[in-house]
């Protein structure tokens, strides 16, 4: 008989972990990184973990581990997501995936499975950026340094340093939890989509071949000032004329020199000085560019900024920008992504290859060691709200297909 995981435990599970942080006033889930709540979720994960029989350990990222020991010293194979949430969070965004983990773990144990690879469950903190990038996961992959360790604050000021002193815990001992690429022979994670595409097209689970780049920009453009009936329309230097030229090109930008996965999105602007009778003479505004190939997103940077040069000459304006973040983005790993594929046909689950539009540890993951990843869909996309849900049948149907691609991954022979 093929092993399954026991959905039961999963619900029992996702139900207790949305308790920790709950706010009764709007039903949100209030677990932001090194919080006194996610603290608590980081102990209530390692009990899990002692009381399934799995060997717990705290990295110096404060990572929580769960281990399965191999019966071989090859690479292990590293599954997880992470338990912190954004303010005001869903039960499932990351949860899911490291209780799924657990599960797959928890079962591949009571069955007495012993695979040639050490399997890793890893609850990475802060993915959800608090103190500004995915802590738990760059600090894996050896991408902090000292000096930010020092540094870094969130957005209300409150250093790092002091949250995770709070606790006991040493900043600098994040640089601990490097790891040498050579140790890991995967990372693989579930995750709930956060968009609306498996939901809308009635499928059970998606396989993820590429996760999204991005870049983001602080744009300026700056005119002049003026009164709103003195000045005739063809006198003015009206700044948000220009930012309405732009957004007005962005779908034939993205048509020329995009891909069909490419977004743009203007999310944020100020009109300044921003009274009723006043031309504006300053607008400010983000922009978000993402697309699953590096070179893309090259193409749309050189294409966005010609289109605001021409903009800002044409409507006698002043135009600067300001590269506020890049993430490059990352393709699963071949190998893995068919293994998934063809797991979810031998479960005959109704399944599509997809790729990811929100960034997730895989993707720091992925600059480091091989990495594949499974969605279930969101009901109506919705995501980083309480409204966040997904069907159990498909949680049960995303849990069984990491199950058994971790014990495929798991033979020293893959
Ligand atoms: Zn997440």
């Amino acid at each position: 008989m093929e092993i399954r995981v026991d959905l039961e435990r999963i619900k029992r599970d996702i139900l207790t972990l949305a308790k920790i942080g709950r706010r009764e006033s709007d039903r949100g889930i209030y677990r932001m990184a090194f919080t006194d709540a996610d603290i608590q979720g980081k102990r209530w994960l390692t009990q899990q973990i002692e009381q399934a029989d799995l060997i717990a350990s705290t990295d110096g990222a404060m990572n929580i581990s769960g281990e399965l020991s191999g019966t071989t010293d090859a690479p292990r194979v590293l599954v997880g997501s992470h338990i912190d949430t954004v303010p005001c969070a869903g039960a499932l965004d990351g949860t899911l995936g490291v209780v799924v983990g657990l599960e797959c773990l928890r079962t591949l144990r009571e069955t007495g499975f012993q695979p040639d690879r050490t399997l890793e469950l890893i609850a990475f903190s802060d993915e959800e950026g608090r103190f500004g990038g995915m802590f738990g996961s760059q600090a894996v992959c050896g991408q902090l340094n000292p000096q930010s360790l020092e540094t870094t604050t969130d957005m209300n000021g409150v250093l790092l340093r002091d949250e995770l002193g709070r606790h006991g815990h040493d900043a600098l001992s994040a640089l601990d939890a490097a790891r040498v690429p050579e140790s890991i022979a995967a990372y693989i994670e579930l995750h709930i989509e956060q968009g609306p595409v498996l939901d809308r097209t009635k499928k059970a689970v998606g396989v993820v071949d590429e996760i999204t780049g991005l870049f983001t920009w602080a744009v300026t453009l700056r005119g002049e000032a003026n009164h709103a009936g003195t000045t005739p329309m063809e006198m003015r230097n009206d700044a948000f004329m220009g930012l309405a030229d732009f957004a007005h090109e962005i779908p034939r930008i993205l048509e020329e020199n995009g891909s069909d996965r490419s977004r743009t999105t203007i999310g944020k602007a100020q009109i300044l000085p921003g009274a009723t009778n006043t031309v504006p003479g300053l607008v400010e505004f983000s922009l978000d560019v993402r697309d699953t190939s590096e070179a893309v997103l090259e193409e749309l940077g050189t294409a966005f900024r010609k289109a605001l040069s021409a903009i800002a000459r044409r409507r006698n304006l002043m135009f600067e920008f300001a590269q506020k973040s890049y993430l490059r983005p990352v393709a699963c790993h071949d190998a893995i992504v068919q293994l998934l594929m063809d797991q979810a046909s031998k479960l005959e689950l109704d399944h599509l290859r997809m790729p990811s539009g929100a960034a997730h540890d895989a993707q720091i993951m992925g600059s480091m060691v091989p990495v594949g990843m499974i969605f279930v869909p969101s009901k109506n996309g919705q995501s980083h709200s309480p409204a966040e849900w997904t069907a159990w049948s498909d949680i049960e149907a995303g849990a069984n297909l990491m199950l058994q691609t971790l014990v495929q991954l798991s033979s020293a022979t893959n």
